[in-house]
């Protein structure tokens, strides 16, 4: 059975699949680095790496200065929805899709032919699909069980004890908020 076709995705363009690792896969756990040691938004940490002959040629994550409680959570935005609620953080530029693509490009590496690895989502939203179409990506690999391990209620969860802490005049760190995969 495919299992794209079992997955309801917001988006996924004509023709494209995404592809999958299991956890112990070298490079998802490189794109694991790059979100719990660079994300800023704590609503939904992602990373990526761009990976070609065996290297990684761009890593990325929704990176900035660390914010501790995504305005899209107070807007209760749905997801791929409300980004102009965070344009400094997870603004669709900002993804790690485009950011890894674009340090690739940046560093002199063409990511033609090369796989994009992600961590902390289980779909591409349209602007990211663009630019993984448009700088000749190969392949999309998710974490396997990305749609059951990536899910909007566990990082409600977490937005409640954020805010708890904040309301308590606690600090809230990086390490707080990135994804725990069990
Ligand atoms: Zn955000
Ligand atoms: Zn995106």
């Amino acid at each position: 059975m495919d299992i794209n076709k079992t997955i309801d995705y917001p988006y996924l363009p004509e023709g494209k699949k995404i592809l999958f690792v299991p956890p112990e896969n070298v490079w998802m756990n490189e794109a694991k680095k790059m979100a719990d040691a660079n994300s800023a938004c704590s609503w939904w940490p992602t990373g990526a790496v761009v990976v070609k002959n065996n290297e990684i040629i761009g890593r990325g994550a929704n990176s900035g200065n660390f914010q501790p409680l995504c305005p899209r959570v107070e807007h209760n935005c749905p997801t791929g929805e409300g980004y102009h609620f965070c344009n400094a953080l997870c603004s669709q530029d900002g993804h790690s899709e485009v950011t890894s693509i674009m340090y690739a490009i940046k560093n002199g590496n063409d990511p033609t032919g090369a796989d994009l690895y992600l961590f902390g989502h289980w779909w591409c939203c349209k602007n990211c699909w663009d630019a993984i179409i448009k700088n000749g990506i190969a392949n999309v690999y998710l974490l396997e069980n990305a749609h059951l391990f990536f899910v909007r209620e566990k990082r409600l969860a977490l937005m409640d004890e954020v805010k708890n802490k904040i309301q308590q005049g606690k600090s809230v760190s990086r390490e707080e908020i990135i994804w725990i995969i069990e």
